[in-house]
Formats: structure tokens, sequence, C-alpha cells
């Protein structure tokens, strides 16, 4: 298939160019005949790339599943997900792990599954994972060293549990740089709350990432509950400058039930399901002007995928075919695809919308319906 328009080409900018590939970029040149042309408002970009998700599925179906969370991925130009263990059954055993990656097989999207810290991490390593999770509660456990020594991606958890939130205290500086110590390796700090953790991790030689909902949100009710928890304007104000030192976005996309989240504030599970907002959302930076399109394409492709360690994330030769088409358009955000139907983001003005997802060289979204694209285990 040939696509030509309007493109990023890493270290060249935007360039008018066609794109040649099957599974895979086979060739990026200037002129062609091509299968489809953009409209001059598109933008071809390197697919986006989603580290943090929280799929559920297994026993959590009623939740959200692979295919309603890989569809509403699509729809929100996402082409990759990465797969938190956190289900049910937990993803901290063999027979649990092996589940899920067959589960994962119906996938919309790529994938990567990551494992969470257990008895089993010898065994476990050896399966097709991209990595391992580690919550707070993981730092106490002996098992943990076992994760440590793994020489795959340690995704961690760097704050205080949410009991504790509210106004940034010693007590959290001292816990943040605790618990990033313990790690050492190829090591990632998810869902960054704070500039200090940006900065601390950076120092350390840890790769980070931020959530929008941590950037924009205020909370207020159940459906804004999320941990790490959203801190104060203060706070808030000064992790905006993090968008430029961090090595990626990612959404945390937390699914619930309604009538979960319909529960009292001090009961309801934390969680936001927004895995669809995140690429518009920082392309809408981009086309207001307020961050430049290199920035975004880092945080969204090129970031994440060098975290993963895979051939994503550019238009180039070789790299997978995976693409995300923004057009400029005014309009306001809604899921369409998760069982969730309900967001803090829901509403929110938006300047870019995902006009085409294209998966392993295929159409996964075209706009307006996604189709059954069969994703793959990148780690495979
Ligand atoms: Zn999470």
């Amino acid at each position: 298939m040939r696509i030509s328009g309007k493109s990023y080409i890493d270290g060249m900018g935007i360039r008018e160019v066609c794109v040649e590939f099957d599974r895979v970029i086979r060739d990026v040149r200037s002129q062609c005949i091509p299968d489809l042309k953009l409209r001059d408002d598109e933008l071809l970009l390197p697919g986006s790339i989603d580290l943090h998700v929280h799929v559920r599925g297994l026993k959590l179906s009623y939740k959200e599943d692979v295919s309603t969370a890989t569809s509403e991925a699509v729809y929100g130009g996402v082409t990759l997900i990465g797969d938190m263990p956190n289900t049910d059954p937990y993803l901290n055993t063999v027979e649990a792990v092996t589940q899920k990656l067959r589960e994962m097989e119906r996938s919309r999207t790529d994938f990567v599954v990551y494992a969470g810290v257990g008895r089993e991490t010898e065994r476990i390593d050896r399966l097709p994972i991209a990595g391992y999770k580690v919550f707070p509660e993981d730092l106490e456990k002996p098992e943990l060293k076992d994760v440590v020594s793994s020489s795959k991606l340690k995704i961690l958890h760097p704050e205080i549990p949410l009991s504790l939130h509210g106004d940034r205290s010693m007590r959290m500086e001292w816990q943040e740089l605790a618990a990033v110590r313990m790690i050492h390796g190829r090591f990632h700090v998810t869902h960054c709350t704070t500039n200090f953790t940006v900065e601390l991790s950076k120092t350390m030689g840890f790769t980070t990432d931020l959530t929008p909902h941590h950037l924009l949100l205020e909370e207020r009710d159940c459906l804004t509950k999320v941990n790490p928890p959203i801190r104060n304007l203060e706070i808030r104000r000064s992790l905006w400058n993090s968008l430029w030192t961090a090595d990626a976005m990612v959404s945390d996309h937390a699914p619930h039930a309604y009538h979960e989240k319909r529960s009292h504030q001090d009961l309801c599970p934390p969680g936001i399901a927004g895995v669809s907002f995140t690429t518009p959302f920082i392309y809408s930076l981009v086309f207001s002007g307020a961050m430049e399109l290199s920035r975004g394409v880092h945080l969204l492709s090129t970031g994440p995928a060098r975290i993963l360690n895979l051939s994503m994330g550019r238009i180039a030769e070789n790299y997978v075919a995976n693409f995300t088409v923004v057009r400029k358009e005014n309009w306001r955000y809604s899921t369409s695809f998760s069982k969730v139907t309900q967001t803090p983001f829901d509403g929110y003005p938006l300047l870019a919308r995902v006009s085409q997802t294209i998966v392993e060289g295929k159409v996964a979204f075209d706009g307006d319906e996604v189709y059954p694209v069969r994703g793959v285990n990148a780690v495979v």
C-alpha cells in the first residue's frame, strides 16, 4: 500500500512524501501514484505508543476487555499498548501470564505485556513479556530481588499511596527518593505527578512518563479519583515544565464499571479511562503552537519506542508500518468504543482529531469505524 501526503520525517520535519509499506515500511520517497492521498489538513505521523494501559480482561472483563480497550485505543490513534499486570488473576504466575498472552491475541493494536512481582519470576522471565510493573507495596517483598536482577524493563510507580494525597511534603519526597533508588538497570518511572520526580529520575538515568490527567484535572469526585492522586494547582502547573523533559506520555487507562464509579468517593476504585485522549491532546498542543511537532512525536512515539527498544516510532525504511493520521479539527472529546462511557475529559475542547490509525500496515480505524485488525506481541 502507498500513502502520500504531509508526513513527519525524523530530523527533517514535515515533508510531502509517499510511504510504501506492507507490515513494515519499504520505502519513503518524494513522489508516487498512491492508493490513498491524505487531505491537505492531515498529517501522517508515526503510530502512537501507550506504555501504560490496564486492558483488564480475564475475570475483570466486565470493566473492559481486549477488544473494547484496543478498539478505544485505535480510535485515539494508539497503535501499541503496554498492558499492566494487576488484573484477576494477577499476572505474577506463569499460568496467568500465559493466559493473558493468549487473550491478547485478540488485540487490535500491537501490544506488550508486563508481569507483576511474584515467586515465579525466573520462569516468567523466559516468556515473551516486555518487563515488570513494580507497585509501591512490592518494594517490601523479598521476591523483588528477582525482578531487579532481570534485564527486562522495570516500571515503577514512584509515589506514595492514595491515602496520603494532598500537598507535597518532605515525607513524599523521601519516599519518592527511596522508591526510585531501590531499583537498578533498565528502569522507567511511570505517571510522574511532580516535576521533582521527573528531575530526580533523570539524574539517576531513569526514563519517565506523564499522564494528561495529572496536568489537566482537579480531583473533585470519583471520576477524577486516580492513583497516584492528582496534586494541587501549584504542583500541576510546575508539572507542565516536564512536558519538555519527560520521555513519554501515557494514558494509564484504568477502566471501572459504571456502578463502581458511582459509589461514594471514599470507597470507589481509583482510575481514569482515557486511552483515546492522549494523542489528540498532545497534537492539540502542537496545533495551538504551544509545542513543537518533533516534541509531540517524541512523547507519543519515538520516546516510548526507545524505552521498549522496538523498531517503531519513526517513518523510515524497515520500521513497523504503524501510523497515526491526525487532522486539524475543533471538536470535543468523548470515548467511543470503551466499556467506560464517562470520563473526566468528556467535552474537553481539542484541536486535533485522529482521522486514521494503521496497525501492522492495515487500517484499524478509518475516522468512523474500527476494524478487527490483528495486532502482534512486539516482544516476540
Ligand atoms: Zn496504572
